[in-house]
């Protein structure tokens, strides 16, 4: 077995643990990231959150940070490390500012503070804290290459393909690591002076790990978007007794079409590929139960969708609309992600195109009227023509008199052609983790730190509970890259 000696190790090398790469070899500490995968240029994020960056500044952002710590606080009824909010908030700039000055500026990119965080109602309570990697063409740009190239150049190590197997520990300090070759499974022992960084992300496609520790998630998830999580560096530092979060937290979409007829007991595609991608499923369009009613105000985050779900039969939803209301999306004022046009995702040709493509593939029903479209989606008819039409009849008369959504997302479904999807959730990534203390040291089950052990992003806790907060744009990302940055500074001290 080769034996090879480094003073940092960094186990993943996405958002967490690139920039936990980049700050330990800043500070002239010998590193060495190794990643299971062979790349991880696609998992660096485009929308990345933070609070006084450079950008935010021109663009006259000025974020109230008690205000926006007090509303993660709320969100997640305090079950979370308040100090831990804290250290993100007073680090997220400088972490966003450095990714922006030696990462993306010396390839001609740069981020984009995007100043819109319009609601109306507390449940869409919002922050502009989101930045949008970009160029002055206002493109999409994956910089994640960049700053792998970026530790390199600052002297970091690479070993892709090379999977984490167990962590190594003399008197209760963690000194190295057994790691796999994927490709050949020669087993590597490698031994770190100063410390080991956990940055593996989360276990959402490791579906005995969600039956343990998420198994509702398993119930209102139909897709997992992360095919790589398999929880694997948390289950190694829980064996050397690592505290986890107790309770679940997640980063779901609301945009998992699914065939009908589909039991989410039975359905649960884990891949990256486009699958049953169903965008328009974050619009608060009208949404029903598998019964045929709407049992809810369909306009809040994302994630509620789907909660809102699990207390219905089938923990599925049912999206209506009609053509009118493809050529009339601006007018739901969508935020974050979902945002229409740049710098969202999608414009109306691209929604309408998408839609034509899942309708092709059986994911998406399409009639010429509610009744037909009910059977196809094999609805009883008329719960869902009752349905429509005291949904347009609220409308009509500007005023949501059942649940309360704001009267600019009232768009009637009145005429044809007539679309119906069936969806779940798309589970992004875990968020619950490890826990950790404000210096990313992680605790064993006494509170106590585990000596040379730290953890960072998705496989790190403490920081979220239940649902994301996605109208703080960009925070799971920011979160990983900012307490990636501050692991690899404080490991390499
Ligand atoms: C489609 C999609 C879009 C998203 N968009 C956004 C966005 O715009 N903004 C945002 O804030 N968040 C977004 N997210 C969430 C965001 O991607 C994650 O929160 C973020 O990637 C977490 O980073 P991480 O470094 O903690 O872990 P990950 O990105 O999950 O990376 C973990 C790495 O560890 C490696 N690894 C795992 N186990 C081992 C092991 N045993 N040994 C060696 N290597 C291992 C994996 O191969 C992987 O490369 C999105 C997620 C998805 C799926």
């Amino acid at each position: 077995m080769k034996v090879n000696e480094y003073d940092v190790i960094v186990i993943g090398a996405s958002n967490s643990g690139g920039m936990a790469a980049c700050a330990a070899a800043e500070k002239g500490a010998k590193v060495l990231v190794i990643d299971k995968m062979k790349s991880t240029h696609y998992l660096y994020r485009l929308s990345l959150a933070a609070v006084g960056t450079k950008a935010q500044k021109k663009a006259g952002i000025d974020i109230d940070k008690y205000q926006l710590i007090n509303y993660l606080c709320a969100f997640a009824q305090d079950n979370v490390d308040q100090k831990l909010l804290w250290t993100w908030v007073n680090n997220s700039a400088a972490t966003v500012d450095w990714l922006e000055d030696n990462v993306l500026k010396p390839h001609g990119a740069h981020l984009y503070a995007q100043k819109d965080a319009h609601y109306q109602t507390l449940i869409n309570t919002a922050f502009p804290t989101e930045h949008d990697v970009t160029n002055k063409q206002h493109e999409d740009i994956f910089y994640g290459n960049w700053v792998i190239e970026k530790a390199q150049e600052l002297g970091a190590d690479f070993l892709w393909q090379t999977k984490l197997e167990h962590l190594i520990t003399e008197n209760g300090v963690v000194t190295g690591l057994i790691a796999k070759k994927m490709a050949t499974s020669e087993v590597l022992e490698l031994r770190a002076k100063k410390g080991v960084i956990i940055c593996t992300g989360g276990y959402g496609s490791n579906e005995a790990l969600m039956q343990k520790w998420n198994p509702l998630g398993l119930k209102k998830n139909v897709y997992s978007d992360s095919p790589r999580d398999d929880g694997s560096g948390q289950l190694a530092a829980v064996e050397i007794g690592a505290w986890r979060d107790e309770e679940p937290a997640e980063i779901i979409f609301d945009r998992g079409a699914v065939p009908v007829g589909t039991n989410t007991n039975d359905y649960y595609v884990k891949s990256w590929e486009d699958v049953g991608y169903f965008w328009l499923g974050s619009y608060p369009l009208l949404k029903l139960n598998l019964n045929g009613e709407r049992v809810g105000n369909e306009s809040a985050p994302y994630e509620f969708d789907m909660n809102r779900a699990t207390k219905q039969p089938g923990y599925l939803q049912v999206a209506l609309w009609d053509d009118a209301t493809m050529n009339n999306l601006k007018q739901f004022h969508t935020l974050g992600c979902a945002r229409l046009n740049w710098p969202g995702f999608y414009n109306t040709d691209e929604n309408k195109e998408e839609i034509n493509n899942r309708v092709k593939e059986g994911f998406i029903q399409k009639a010429n009227s509610i009744a037909e479209l009910a059977q196809k989606l094999h609805l009883p008819v008329e719960n869902v023509q009752n349905s429509v039409a005291s949904y347009n009849q609220m409308c009509e008369q500007g005023q949501d008199t059942q649940f309360g959504k704001e009267d600019f997302r009232l768009v009637p479904i009145k005429t044809g052609a007539y679309y119906g999807a069936i969806y779940g959730g798309r589970l992004l990534a875990t968020l619950d983790g490890l826990r950790i203390n404000t210096k990313m040291q992680v605790l064993n089950t006494q509170g106590q730190v585990i000596p040379h052990l730290y953890a960072a992003g998705n496989a790190s806790g403490g920081f979220f509970w239940g649902s994301y907060p996605d109208h703080v744009p960009g925070l799971t990302a920011s979160h990983a890259q900012t307490f990636g940055r501050l692991a690899g500074q404080q490991a390499a001290n």
